[in-house]
């Protein structure tokens, strides 16, 4: 059976580089019924935090990415990571380094000034018994003849001559784990088939290989993913405006949409764009992720977030904009679900994330404070005041107060001064938006009710006579 894994190191925020890559390993796993496994790669004690670990989680549920297996944890893996190394020393396959900082940078630096490739020369493999006063690190025995070659199922193949290769370090002085080391030892326990990471870890690749060899265990398939770039052209990162998933949804985008758009981030169905997530799991497979970098394109997120908020269900957008909606001061409590339902009908053809919806949303909940100077010089003027007044007395008739009782009361107004609806329609809304630009004028007055309505056209009419006064 297939068994995919994401393997984030929890020094930070889940970012679209990780996210990409956790959503690639879980849609192999799904396509092939396969298991996806979360392993929390913490042996960095210094740099890893529980926040991160908290953050990554959250991230991953937040997207929908459910996992089969973990989080593994491997701070708590120690035991497993000494048995495997007690093993390779006593097969003779690594062995402890004596040779201090300043030494290996000695050396380094001799080598660049020769022009050779800096690397560690192996001294110690023939050391008889230890040094004094120097705590060892232990290095892998690498075999240095022939070469390493990875059948990468994206790149093709990628040979290293091994020459290129060094005894690479296993445990630091400090007793901890290096990450090719424990890598491998979890990947190869945890029976990973396929590894699908980011090329940035290309490199470390063949040395995982004479790794997994040295342990007697058999290397997994390797997919490496070119990186995300940004509009520049060079690595995508927060200048480039890119955050952490979860700061996506402060920023009002839905799961779907961020996913949708990771996945077309170097993986392809033909012209397709939008894709449900049955169809991106049917669909999915490594032979159509590509081999160059994909582009980080923000304006195609807006794009796929205003689709997938048109077509989202109505009362789970209500739902979610609730915490949009306070976060702009808007509302203290949780509205009656029935009005914030209709409020969501009338944006949703038109927000691009729920942050703007709730924006958007701002002169249902507070009657316009001032209008907009050129909506109230061009259409709150003398002339419309009879409107007005007379739409006010047809409106505080109606009983029942719904979208077609509105509109026959508008045309009854219309036909008595003989105007359009353009002549009624436009002072309307700015009265009761404040703004010339909004959803349909019969649905706003419905969502605001009869009460309100009157009142704010009243406050128009107000202003109206007064700017006149003056
Ligand atoms: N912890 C590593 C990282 O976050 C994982 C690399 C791998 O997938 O092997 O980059």
């Amino acid at each position: 059976m297939i068994k995919a894994r994401f393997a984030p190191s929890p020094t930070g925020y889940l970012h679209l580089g990780g996210a990409r890559t956790a959503t690639f390993n879980w849609l192999f796993a799904r396509h092939y019924q396969g298991r996806f496994l979360l392993r929390i790669e913490d042996t960095d004690k210094s740099r890893s935090t529980d926040e991160s670990i908290q953050e990554i989680l959250e991230a991953m549920e937040w997207l929908g990415l459910d996992w089969d297996e973990g989080p593994y944890r491997q701070a708590e893996r120690t035991e497993i990571y000494n048995r495997e190394i007690r093993r390779l020393l006593e097969e003779d396959k690594a062995y402890y380094c004596y040779c201090t900082p300043e030494e290996l940078d000695e050396r380094r630096k001799k080598a660049l000034e020769k022009g050779t490739m800096p690397k560690y020369d192996g001294r110690c493999r023939y050391r008889k018994g230890p040094r004094k006063g120097i705590t060892p690190v232990v290095r892998l025995k690498v075999e240095q003849k022939g070469e390493t070659v990875i059948n990468d199922l994206i790149k093709g193949k990628v040979v290293y001559p091994n020459t290129q290769l060094d005894d690479f370090i296993l445990v630091r002085s400090d007793g901890t784990p290096t990450y090719n080391f424990v890598v491998v030892v979890d990947d190869a326990l945890m029976g990973i088939t396929h590894v699908i990471r980011g090329d940035d870890h290309l490199n470390n690749t063949p040395k995982q290989i004479q790794l997994y060899r040295a342990l007697g265990y058999e290397p997994p398939e390797f997919a490496h993913v070119p990186m995300i770039l940004g509009p520049d052209r060079t690595r995508l990162s927060k200048r480039h405006g890119a955050t952490s998933v979860l700061a996506y949804r402060e920023e009002g985008y839905l799961p779907e949409a961020l996913l949708n758009f990771l996945v077309r981030l170097g993986w392809s169905h033909g012209d397709q764009e939008i894709f449900s997530k049955e169809e991106l799991i049917r669909y999915f497979s490594l032979e159509h992720v590509g081999k160059s970098s994909a582009v980080y394109n923000p304006e195609k997120l807006l794009w796929l977030n205003a689709h997938y908020i048109k077509t989202g269900d109505t009362t789970r957008l209500a739902t979610l904009l609730v915490s949009f909606l306070k976060k702009e001061g808007l509302i203290k409590e949780k509205p009656d679900s029935k009005m914030l339902v209709s409020v969501v009908e009338t944006l949703k053809e038109r927000s691009r994330t729920l942050k703007e919806m709730a924006q958007m949303a701002a002169f249902y909940f507070k009657a316009p404070a001032e209008y907009d100077p050129k909506g109230a010089s061009k259409f709150l003027t003398p002339e419309v005041l009879p409107y007005l007044q007379a739409l006010v007395r047809e409106l505080e008739r109606l009983d029942p107060f719904g979208e077609e009782d509105v509109k026959a009361a508008f045309d009854k107004v219309m036909e008595s001064f003989a105007i359009k609806l353009k002549h009624l329609a436009q002072p309307c809304r700015v009265a009761l938006t404040g703004k010339r630009v909004s959803p349909g004028i019969f649905e706003i007055i419905v969502v605001l009710g009869k009460g309100e309505t009157i009142s704010r056209l009243r406050k128009a009419m107000a202003f109206i006579e007064g700017r006149n006064k003056g």
